[in-house]
């Protein structure tokens, strides 16, 4: 196996919602991944990404009148 392309922080936040929806690449992907398994801030970051995704498709499922933008402000707001 190759060895894992190391990543900077700024390319890893970069990528860091595509990386939750799993939308990169393979390779991305695992350059990512690497760089949260070694990088303690990027993980916290990766974490609450996380729990602000599922807090917004809680959301969604709960209510429809706000549109998605909405929600997000909301969110942030809160945050
Ligand atoms: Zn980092």
């Amino acid at each position: 196996m190759k060895p894992v392309k190391t990543i900077g922080c700024d390319e890893a936040l970069k990528h860091l919602l595509e990386y939750l929806d799993q939308e990169l690449g393979a390779a991305k992907h695992r350059e990512v991944e690497h760089h949260i398994e070694v990088c303690r801030s990027c993980f916290s970051r990766t974490e609450f990404e996380q729990r602000l995704k599922n807090r917004l498709r809680d959301a969604g499922r709960e209510s429809s009148g706000e549109s998605f933008e909405e929600r997000i402000k909301t969110l942030l707001r809160r945050f």
